[in-house]
Formats: C-alpha cells, sequence, structure tokens
C-alpha cells in the first residue's frame, strides 16, 4: 500500500500529504511505514492529525502520570478539561473552494472508476437496498437533519428513557459518526448550542447524559491506545483468553438468528438483522447472553456485530464485548 501512495505522489506532483490518526495497531504500523518512505523523498511534508476525538488519546492521566483507564474520573476530568480550554472544540473551517483551473487540471481524478464492490458486501436484493438505504439516507446534510431532530425531539427526556429500546430514544447517529460522515465536534457544538451556550455539566440534563456517551467513546480510543493488544483480538484483561468456550452451534445459530426463546435477547438480534442497527441496552444484553449463558467466545460475537452492524467501530464494538464479570438478567432487563 505504501507503494501506491508513493506512485501516486509522484503521479500529481504533491508536495504535502495529510492524514487523520487512526489507533488501531495495524493502521499504525501502516501510517509508520508510510512516513518512513515519504521522509525519503525530498520536498514532501507529511502530518498525521488528531480528528477521531475531542481529546487526544493519552491525554487525560493520573496523578501518577499513566493514561486514565477508569471511566468516571476520565469522564469528570474530560468535562474539566474541556470547559478551562474550551477550544478542543473549535470546529475547523471548511477549505477555500478551489480555483476553477482545477477541476480541468485534476480531471482525471475526478474521472477514475469507484472499484466495485467485493464479494459479500452487496446488499442481497432490492427489498434490503430500499430498506437499510431508509433508514440509514447517506451524506453529511442527513446526518445533521438527525441530530437537529434528536436535538429538538429527544434529548431532553434523554436521561429518563435512554435505556428503554421500545421508545426508540437515542440519536441514531453512531453510523454517521463512526464513518466520519459527521464530527464529533459538529454533534458537540449542536449540543451546546441546543444547551444555552453552556458547558455540558450544566443545563440540560439530557444533554449532559447524552454528551457523557460520546465521552465513553473518547474514553475507548484512549483505552485503545493504552492497552493495544485489545485492537489485536485478545480481551483487555488477559485472563479471559484462558477460558474454554462452549462448542454450541445450535445455541449460535438461535441467537444470531433471534431464536433463543428469550424475547429481550431475541428482540434485540432481530433488530440487528433487520436494521443492520441495535440499541445500546439490547446490545449489551445480547453480548452478555451469548458469553455468560450461552458460554460461546465473546470473540464470534463480536465478529457477527462487526458484520451485520451499520455502525461497526472497532474501538467501541470490541469493548462493548470485552468480557466481564457483569451478567445481565434479561427478564429483570426486559422489565
Ligand atoms: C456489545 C456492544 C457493541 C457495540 N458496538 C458498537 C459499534 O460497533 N459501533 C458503535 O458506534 N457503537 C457500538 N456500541 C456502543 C453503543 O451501543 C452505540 O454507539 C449506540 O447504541 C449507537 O446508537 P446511537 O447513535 O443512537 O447512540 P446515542 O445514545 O445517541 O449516543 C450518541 C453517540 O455516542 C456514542 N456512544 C453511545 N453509546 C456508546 C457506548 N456505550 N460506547 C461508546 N460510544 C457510545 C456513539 O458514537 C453514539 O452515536 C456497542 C456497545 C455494545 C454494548
Amino acid at each position: 500500500k505504501s507503494d501506491k501512495v508513493l506512485q501516486f505522489i509522484k503521479d500529481n506532483d504533491i508536495s504535502h500529504v495529510f492524514g487523520n490518526f487512526e489507533y488501531e495497531v495495524d493502521e499504525i504500523r501502516r501510517d509508520i511505514k508510510v512516513a518512513h518512505r515519504i521522509q525519503d523523498e525530498k520536498d514532501v511534508s507529511f502530518e498525521l492529525l488528531h480528528d477521531q476525538t475531542v481529546l487526544e488519546p493519552g491525554l487525560l492521566r493520573t496523578g501518577a502520570g499513566t493514561p486514565m483507564k477508569v471511566f468516571t474520573p476520565y469522564h469528570k476530568a474530560w468535562l474539566v478539561e474541556t470547559k478551562k480550554n474550551p477550544e478542543h472544540l473549535d470546529l475547523v473551517a471548511p477549505p477555500e473552494p478551489n480555483d476553477k483551473s482545477s477541476a480541468e487540471k485534476l480531471k482525471k481524478l475526478f474521472d477514475s472508476k469507484l472499484p466495485s464492490l467485493p464479494e459479500n458486501k452487496d446488499f442481497i436484493n432490492d427489498e434490503e437496498r430500499k430498506r437499510i438505504r431508509g433508514l440509514w439516507p447517506a451524506g453529511h446534510s442527513a446526518g445533521m437533519d438527525r441530530l437537529e431532530h434528536f436535538l429538538n425531539e429527544k434529548v431532553s427526556s434523554y436521561a429518563t428513557h435512554r435505556s428503554e429500546p421500545a421508545r426508540d430514544p437515542s440519536s441514531r447517529l453512531s453510523a454517521y459518526i463512526s464513518a466520519g460522515v459527521i464530527s464529533v465536534r459538529e454533534a458537540l457544538a449542536a449540543a451546546k448550542k441546543h444547551n444555552k451556550n453552556k458547558h455540558f455539566d450544566t443545563g440540560d440534563s439530557g444533554i449532559a447524559s447524552w454528551v457523557r456517551e460520546i465521552v465513553f467513546r473518547e474514553f475507548y480510543r484512549q483505552i485503545l491506545v493504552a492497552i493495544p493488544h485489545n485492537a489485536m483480538n485478545l480481551p483487555q484483561n488477559l485472563k479471559f483468553d484462558n477460558v474454554h468456550w462452549e462448542e454450541d452451534e445450535e445455541g449460535w445459530e438461535k441467537w444470531c438468528q433471534g431464536k433463543t426463546g428469550v424475547p429481550w435477547v431475541d428482540a434485540g438480534m432481530r433488530q440487528l438483522n433487520t436494521e443492520a442497527y441495535m440499541h445500546n441496552r439490547l446490545r449489551m444484553n445480547t453480548a452478555s447472553y451469548l458469553t455468560a449463558n450461552l458460554l460461546i467466545d465473546y470473540r464470534r460475537g463480536e465478529r457477527y456485530f462487526a458484520t451485520h452492524l451499520i455502525d461497526w467501530d472497532l474501538s467501541n464494538n470490541t469493548q462493548g464485548w470485552e468480557p466481564s464479570y457483569t451478567v445481565f438478567n434479561p427478564i429483570a432487563q426486559a422489565e
């Protein structure tokens, strides 16, 4: 891949290369390789920026100087840091438009053909195409409309109802955020405006509760950098790598299809299979059921989510699936 980047730089007489950090181990290794190759080129600069999160992973540290690894203190410190230095939340102005001659000069780039989809990555039929496109309309303005709708209609009751999937209480912005279609800074700027420009530690309790979830996303990226083996198919707590999981193909199939007979779990899996999305509370419960009740390797579930979720995000998914000693009772949870 670094050969291709280098060839592209040469073919197009490029002087500056910019990119955003991706924090997973393979991605960091890839970018280091590209950086080394570019370093050997005269007159080409290379810059990686932190854009996935408001606070760069590793910034918030404990008194002992190590990266914070516990959510509650991290959340508190995040609120203090963004209040003290509100420029963390600043939006970056869009780039100046290119001059008219660029369209002609760069024509061959715009003419390039889109690569075809890998096998098994296309919709299975027109009905599915229509359904998924209807649920997840593409593009930045669709994402911003969804954000506005959520802030106007739902956020005020988010703190009270966020764990009740039947109400569809959340923003459904995860697909837009994980694909980089809208940025967390855009989401937070709109939330702050809605909060009468107050910081997120005061004002509307729904806003505070929603922003706390966004901080969870930031925290998970901090953990991914602090515990790199977590991006390499290993649990954070390596003890869980010694678990002997069950080979239960029947249980697995029933779980995948939403036919376990446990309504709360089945509702979650059917939502996933129909919408390419699942409410957070159901994600927690279906994951707990697979690993703690069926005793099936959490990595199978993690992969099933990765191939079925429209909002798949390695950091959130891996850490959502991290094995733990918490076991959910799906009957009490449904109540
Ligand atoms: C087993 C499991 C797997 C998960 N897999 C993913 C995944 O692949 N991709 C993904 O984006 N989220 C994942 N999550 C986190 C969470 O379930 C989704 O982000 C959330 O349900 C998306 O719905 P929403 O946009 O309406 O969220 P809202 O409640 O409106 O929250 C706003 C945003 O905050 C972030 N967020 C919300 N909850 C969490 C959370 N618990 N952890 C981290 N970030 C959060 C998301 O970016 C979300 O869009 C997973 C959680 C679990 C328990």
